[in-house]
């Protein structure tokens, strides 16, 4: 695993050079399903923290497995039924899927009072493609300003899974940018695009979390 992590931060280190940024801007997300907990514990144990689920109930039982690491942070990335807000909002840090009023409302309603806001990102269907979820480009304003009244929800950006990386991460950038400029947000800090294939070209466009699953853990 230790040659694959290093392979990864140095792509993302590059990249970082190479748009000007300083790579400490940009969060290595380690998207670990269908891979098992002992593969996490192996990459905790070289510093990453930050770990990725897309499945509830696989995600769960690794939270337990994991209990008393250090630091981490569980990240729920995938597509959410209303009969899952409940344990997203009581076992994870981060929710990048949003998509829809009722899925943020039922996360703030669930999400425990005794300890901080759940992170939270809009996930956009920027190639506006049938199969795909996420909220339509032209409705994520409405929708952020909505999010953002939550007390129990922490609004920090938005997420995408683009359909090719044609000019998609930088239509993510620009529309970032206008929720920005628009609303004033007080955690607006965070662009969820790239993974394994394409994580360079959302660092050029400003991604601050690459999602990154098979160039860390090998084929699923
Ligand atoms: C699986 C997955 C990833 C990681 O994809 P790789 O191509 O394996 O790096 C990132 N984001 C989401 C939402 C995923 O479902």
């Amino acid at each position: 695993m230790i040659n694959k992590l290093t392979q990864v931060k140095t792509r993302i280190q590059l990249a970082a050079k190479s748009a000007n940024r300083n790579p400490d801007e940009i969060t290595l997300l380690a998207v670990g399903k269908k891979h098992s907990a002992e593969k996490i514990r192996e990459l905790h144990a070289l510093g990453v923290v930050h770990f990725g689920e897309n499945y509830l109930q696989e995600a769960l039982d690794k939270i337990k497995v994991c209990a008393n690491f250090e630091a981490i942070q569980w990240h729920f990335i995938g597509p959410i039924q209303s009969n899952k807000t409940r344990a997203i909002a009581e076992h994870f840090q981060w929710v990048h899927s949003i998509d829809r009023q009722k899925i943020a409302d039922r996360l703030h309603q669930f999400r425990p009072e005794n300890v901080s806001p759940l992170n939270v990102c809009l996930q956009i269907n920027i190639d506006k493609e049938e199969t795909k979820s996420g909220t339509m480009p032209e409705d994520a304003l409405t929708l952020a300003r909505e999010v953002s009244k939550l007390q129990n929800l922490s609004l920090r950006g938005l997420m995408c899974i683009p359909s090719r990386n044609t000019d998609a991460f930088t239509r993510m950038q620009e529309l970032f940018n206008e929720i920005e400029q628009q609303l004033h947000l007080p955690h607006w800090d965070t662009l969820s695009m790239g993974m394994s294939g394409d994580l360079e070209e959302a660092v050029y466009a400003g991604s601050t979390i690459v999602r990154v699953g098979t160039a860390l853990f090998g084929e699923r």
